[in-house]
C-alpha cells in the first residue's frame, strides 16, 4: 500500500480496537469520501476490511469507485483482505429482517478468520440506507457498542442524512462512540455523549466504588453501574426506591451519627464524609467511607445530593487489631489505676494536717491520674461503642450540679481563672447517667485547661433554648481554625495547630459527642470572636417532669 496520503485529512489512523463510530453522508459522494480513506487506513495497517453496501452506492458502483482511488484493489479482493457485499447478503435473514444475534455471531466470526488469517484486526463499514425501523437499528447498534468493544474490530456506520432530523441524529450518535463530522473542511472524530459518559464513569469507578444520587426528599434519582454492582443489584429498583428503603436492605448503619442514612433531611447542604457499615450480597460486611456532596440545582438538574462510596473494609480490619489492642490494655490498666488511687487515698490520710511537702507532691500524682483515668475510660468506651454494649443508666439529676462536681480537681490549684456566670440557684434537671455526663465534662474542661495559656480565663454559662439546656464553655486560649470545627470530633483527629505541641490522642471529643447524642444531646464547637474556643453541651430537658423531644433537633 503506497498512497497514504489522502487518508491524512481523515484522523483514522489513530482510532483504537474497539471504536464504533458513525457518520451522517448526504450523498454518494460524501459517502465514498468517509469511506474510502477510512478502508484504506484498514489496508495500510494490516486489518481485513468489510465494506456494506447499499443505495445510493451499491456494491458494484462502490468497487468501481474504489479501483480508481486504488489500482491494486482487484488484487486485495483476490487474496480477500477487502471484501466489498451488498446488505442484504450480510444484514437480513430469510424473512428479510434484521437478526442481530445472527449478525454479532457473523462479526465473531469474521474477526476470528481476519486473526488466524495473519491480520491485525478487522475493519468494516455499513451504510444503513436500507434499514426502516429506527428502534430496530438502535438495539442493533447498543448491542454492539458493547459487543465490539471487547475486540479487534473497528467500524464506520453510515447513515442518510435524508429524513432525519435533529432528535435521530443525537439518537444516533449516542449508541456509537465517535462520530465522524466536516468542520471547516476538515474532517475531525468527535466522542459522542454516550462515550463521555462512559469516559466520567470509568473514572469515578477507578476511584471509588460507585455513585448514588438521592434528590431532597431521598428518593434515589440514579446510580452508577459500579455501585449497582457493588451491592449486588441488576438494576436501579434492586436498591430500594428511596434512601431509608436503601438503608434498611443493605443494613446501612452511620457510624458517626453525622448524616444519617434513614433521615435523608439531615444531609446539611455542606459537604461532608461519613463512614457506613453495610452488608452487600455480593461483598458480604462492608466497611464504607461515604463522601457527601450537594449538587447545585440548574437548569436541567434539581438539587441533588450524590452519595460516593470507597470501601474501606481492609483498612478497616487494621484499625480493629488496634483498636483491639487498646480495649485489652485499658482494660488491663483499669486495675493498677484503682490501687493506685487507694494508695493515693491512703498518704493522703497520713499527711493531712503534716507540714510536709508531701501533700503537694500527692496532689499532683492525683491530677496525672485523673488524667490517666478519664483517657482510660475514653478508650474503653470507644470499644464499647463500636459494640453496641455501652449501657445509659440513667437517672434525674442537675446538669448544673453535675459540673459542680466535674470542676472540682480544676479549681484546688488552678492555673487558670474560672469564671462561672450561671445563677447558683437555676436548676437544669436532666435524665441522665452521670458516670457518662461527668467523662464528658472532664474532656472539655480538660481541653480548654490544656489549650488555654496558664493565667486566662475559662468561662461557665447555662442557658435553655427550646427543650434543651446547654452548657457554653468558653476560653481564651489557642482557638481552632474554622475549617476544623466539625473534623475535631472526628475519632484520633487533632487540630493543626496543637499536633507535636500538646498531649493527646484525638479522641475526647469524638467519644464526648457520641455520648452526648446517646442522650439525645449533642456537642459542637464555635470560634469565640474574641479569640478562643466556645464548646457547646446540650442535653434535653425535663419540662414538668419529662423530657419532651424535638425529634428532628434530638438526632442531630
Ligand atoms: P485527647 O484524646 O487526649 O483528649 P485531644 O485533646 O487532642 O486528645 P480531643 O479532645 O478530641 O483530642 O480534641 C481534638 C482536637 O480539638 C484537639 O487536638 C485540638 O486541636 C482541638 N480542641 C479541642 N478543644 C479545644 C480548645 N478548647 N481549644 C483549642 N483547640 C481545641
Ligand atoms: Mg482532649
Amino acid at each position: 500500500m503506497g498512497q497514504q496520503e489522502s487518508t491524512a485529512l481523515i484522523p483514522f489512523e489513530n482510532l483504537p480496537k474497539g471504536s464504533h463510530v458513525c457518520h451522517f453522508y448526504r450523498n454518494a459522494r460524501e459517502l465514498s469520501d468517509a469511506v474510502i480513506p477510512y478502508l484504506r487506513t484498514g489496508l495500510v495497517q494490516n486489518e481485513r476490511c468489510i465494506w456494506v453496501c447499499s443505495e445510493p452506492l451499491g456494491a458494484k458502483a462502490a468497487t468501481d469507485m474504489f479501483k480508481e482511488n486504488l489500482p491494486e484493489l482487484a488484487h486485495l479482493l483476490g487474496t480477500e483482505q477487502i471484501k466489498i457485499v451488498s446488505h442484504d447478503e450480510l444484514y437480513l435473514d430469510l424473512h428479510r429482517r434484521l437478526d442481530t444475534n445472527a449478525i454479532l455471531s457473523r462479526w465473531g466470526s469474521e474477526i476470528y478468520n481476519s486473526i488466524v488469517a495473519g491480520y491485525s484486526g478487522l475493519r468494516i463499514t455499513g451504510n444503513l440506507s436500507w434499514a426502516k425501523s429506527r428502534q430496530a437499528i438502535l438495539d442493533y447498534e447498543e448491542r454492539f457498542c458493547a459487543f465490539s468493544l471487547q475486540t479487534p474490530m473497528i467500524a464506520l456506520c453510515s447513515y442518510p442524512l435524508q429524513d432525519m432530523n435533529v432528535a435521530d441524529i443525537v439518537e444516533i450518535s449516542y449508541v456509537h462512540q465517535f462520530v465522524l463530522a466536516m468542520r471547516n473542511s476538515t474532517w475531525e472524530l468527535m466522542p459522542s455523549a454516550r462515550y463521555r459518559d462512559l469516559m466520567w464513569q470509568s473514572l469515578l469507578d477507578t476511584f471509588s466504588k460507585g455513585m448514588l444520587a438521592i434528590n431532597a426528599s431521598g428518593n434515589i434519582i440514579t446510580a452508577s453501574n459500579m455501585c449497582l454492582e457493588f451491592f449486588g443489584c441488576t438494576n436501579l429498583a434492586g436498591l430500594g426506591s428511596n434512601i431509608r428503603e436503601f438503608a434498611r436492605r443493605f443494613q446501612i448503619r452511620s457510624l458517626t451519627g453525622r448524616v444519617r442514612p434513614d433521615t435523608p433531611n439531615s444531609i446539611t447542604s455542606r459537604d461532608v464524609d461519613d463512614y457506613w457499615k453495610a452488608i452487600s450480597p455480593a461483598y458480604g460486611d462492608l466497611d464504607l467511607l461515604v463522601n457527601i456532596k450537594t449538587a447545585k440545582p440548574n437548569t436541567v438538574m434539581p438539587e441533588l445530593y450524590l452519595l460516593v462510596f470507597h470501601d474501606i473494609t481492609g483498612l478497616r480490619t487494621l484499625e480493629t487489631i488496634r483498636e483491639n489492642f487498646l480495649q485489652v490494655m485499658s482494660h488491663e490498666l483499669r486495675n493498677p489505676i484503682q490501687t493506685l488511687k487507694a494508695l493515693l487515698d491512703l498518704i493522703e490520710a497520713y499527711v493531712a494536717g503534716r507540714d510536709t511537702p508531701l501533700s503537694k507532691y500527692t496532689r499532683l500524682a492525683e491530677s496525672c491520674l485523673y488524667r490517666i483515668t478519664a483517657l482510660v475510660e475514653d478508650l474503653l468506651s470507644i470499644g464499647q461503642m463500636e459494640h453496641d454494649s455501652l449501657t445509659i443508666n440513667a437517672i434525674p439529676a442537675d446538669f448544673k450540679e453535675l459540673l459542680i462536681e466535674s470542676l472540682e480537681p480544676y479549681l484546688t490549684g488552678s492555673q487558670h481563672v474560672f469564671v462561672c456566670r450561671f445563677d447558683e440557684e437555676a436548676g437544669f434537671p436532666v435524665v441522665v447517667d452521670p458516670v457518662r455526663i461527668h467523662q464528658i465534662l472532664a474532656n472539655l474542661l480538660n481541653n480548654a485547661v490544656k489549650y488555654t495559656p496558664q493565667g486566662k480565663r475559662i468561662w461557665l454559662d447555662f442557658s435553655v433554648l427550646s427543650k434543651y439546656a446547654i452548657l457554653s464553655i468558653a476560653d481564651e486560649g489557642i482557638g481552632i481554625p474554622p475549617a476544623e470545627l466539625d473534623r475535631i470530633f472526628d475519632r484520633f483527629y487533632r487540630g493543626k495547630n496543637t499536633r507535636g505541641k500538646f498531649d493527646g490522642i484525638g479522641l475526647g471529643l469524638y467519644v464526648s459527642r457520641c455520648l452526648a447524642r446517646m442522650h439525645g444531646g449533642d456537642l459542637w464547637a464555635e470560634t469565640r470572636p474574641q479569640g478562643g474556643t466556645v464548646i457547646k453541651f446540650s442535653l434535653p430537658i425535663l419540662i414538668n417532669g419529662a423530657c419532651e423531644l424535638d425529634q428532628t433537633t434530638a438526632d442531630g
